[in-house]
């Protein structure tokens, strides 16, 4: 368990363990994309898994990058599994979003 880098074109898994001082950010070693800074929530779909990348690429590019989600009431919101809960997540949670 830990924090990754992922690179979304690759569908490629860094892993960083939890050591908050050596984190690093920068390019895939393969196809040069910035490589994207995730939670250590994150779990990994398999590299054959289109359905899984689709919708941690989605929600990764809406700036929910696995980090803890709260709702107004600042309960815990648990990560949608399927594209249309996604769809209504990144909605509904827009102001809980990392954006850059
Ligand atoms: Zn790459």
């Amino acid at each position: 368990m830990g924090y990754k880098n992922v690179c979304l074109n690759c569908k490629r898994v860094e892993n960083l363990g939890t050591d908050r001082d050596n984190f690093r950010t920068g390019k895939c070693p393969e196809c040069s994309s910035e490589m994207i800074f995730v939670n250590h929530k994150f779990r990994p779909p398999k590299k054959s898994d289109k359905k899984g990348w689709e919708l941690a690429e989605f929600l990764i590019s809406h700036g929910f990058v696995f980090q803890r989600v709260r709702n107004k009431e600042g309960a815990d919101i648990s990560y949608p599994q399927t594209m249309s809960e996604a769809k209504k997540f990144v909605e509904e949670f827009d102001f809980r979003a990392i954006k850059n």
